[in-house]
């Protein structure tokens, strides 16, 4: 006789005792969230767009971004990173984030939130976001020469926007300052000195990253990468560096300091030292599909749901379902490794 075997019954984190966590199917414990709020961007950047209007999804409106987070706040999401696309460039974000500044996570703390931008917008808005509630912010900077970074932008005025952004930034308090650097050999590898003297310089924070197979074109090939220990070699030729104990397990960047104390630097790198073993993300799109890494085949309609009329613990166990499913690590540079549908600007970076 055939014995029918029941389907697993995942449990809602809020069913049990204690604070909420959310937990995949590898035992990863799932803290941060990062949320497109718009696909659209102001930047052309070379290594991530083609250059052509390509494919635009649909965004939601702001109290509907805010009701899914709030539910994923409330299964255990202690950290919220606002991205795109070109995040300032959405209509209502200051809204959005005097919204989230009063979620309190499953342990009664403030949820931390934060944003990654192009910081082209951010010298008149960086005092706004941080009146509203925004903790820290990131902005990416591929090239400390002005004719090298708008090359890259394919955007002329970028590189005083961008400058006077950051510093905007740190006046306001929206500290530590991060600037994410896209390496690509051959297009900007030449900056890696220079950014470590800009990082001291502007007090900021430099992480470099490892450029991965998300750009909309055909660009990436392994050799194009610029790996970690090649950057640390580098800039300890020029400034000697000592590596610095990560802030948390899931962190993503390895951490250095110069030796004489003054100034930091990070390196991502995703490519030669995978970390999916600590990750602890999961990525909502602009149109409210969960994705659970980066390289994902499937997306989750958590959107189509809502729209469908779903209630909010309907919302959440799909939530916990979807997380059970997330892959254990990306399979980069392997054998019949398949680029995902969507581009990092559609993804969220
Ligand atoms: N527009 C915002 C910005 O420029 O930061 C947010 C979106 S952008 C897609 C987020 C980050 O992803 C940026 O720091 C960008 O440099 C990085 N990025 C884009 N394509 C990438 C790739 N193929 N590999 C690694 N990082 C990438």
């Amino acid at each position: 006789m055939a014995v029918s075997v029941p389907a697993p019954v995942l449990d809602n984190p809020l069913s049990k005792p204690g604070p909420a966590r959310l937990r995949d199917s590898h035992g990863r414990v799932i803290h941060d969230l990062r949320v497109s709020i718009t696909d659209r961007c102001n930047y052309k950047c070379v290594y991530c767009r083609t250059g052509e209007v390509g494919a635009q999804y649909p965004e939601l409106a702001i109290p509907e971004y805010l009701r899914l987070i709030r539910l994923f706040v409330d299964l255990g999401i202690t950290k919220v990173r606002l991205t795109g696309g070109e995040p300032l460039l959405r209509h209502g974000l200051l809204d959005l984030i005097r919204e989230l500044s009063q979620l309190r996570t499953s342990t009664g703390q403030r949820l931390d939130i934060a944003l990654t931008t192009n910081g082209h917008l951010l010298d008149s808005l960086a005092a706004p976001l941080r009146q509203a509630g925004l903790d820290r912010v990131t902005v990416s900077m591929d090239a400390v020469e002005e004719p090298v970074f708008e090359r890259i932008t394919r955007v002329p005025g970028s590189y005083s926007a961008v400058l006077a952004g950051i510093r905007a930034a740190r006046a306001a308090g929206l500290l530590p300052v991060k600037i994410n650097c896209v390496l690509l050999r051959g297009f900007n590898d030449d900056q890696i000195e220079s950014f470590a003297h800009f990082a001291r310089r502007e007090d900021v924070i430099v992480r470099f990253i490892e450029f991965m197979p998300l750009e909309e074109g055909r660009l990436w090939t392994p050799e194009i990468v610029v790996p970690l220990r090649e950057i640390v070699e580098r800039i300890g030729r020029v400034l000697p560096l000592l590596e610095l104990p990560p802030n948390d397990p899931g962190e993503t960047a390895r951490r250095y300091s110069f030796a004489d104390g003054k100034g930091e630097i990070g390196i991502i790198a995703p490519v030669t030292q995978a970390f999916c073993g600590a990750c602890s993300r999961v990525r909502l799109t602009s149109d409210g599909k969960i994705r659970t890494c980066l390289f994902s085949q499937v997306e989750h309609d958590l959107y189509g749901h809502m729209r469908a009329g779903a209630s909010d613990e309907e919302l959440q166990q799909y939530i916990v379902r979807t997380i059970n499913q997330k892959e254990a690590r990306h399979h980069i540079g392997e054998p019949g490794f398949l680029k995902p549908s969507r581009s990092m600007v559609h993804i969220g970076g």
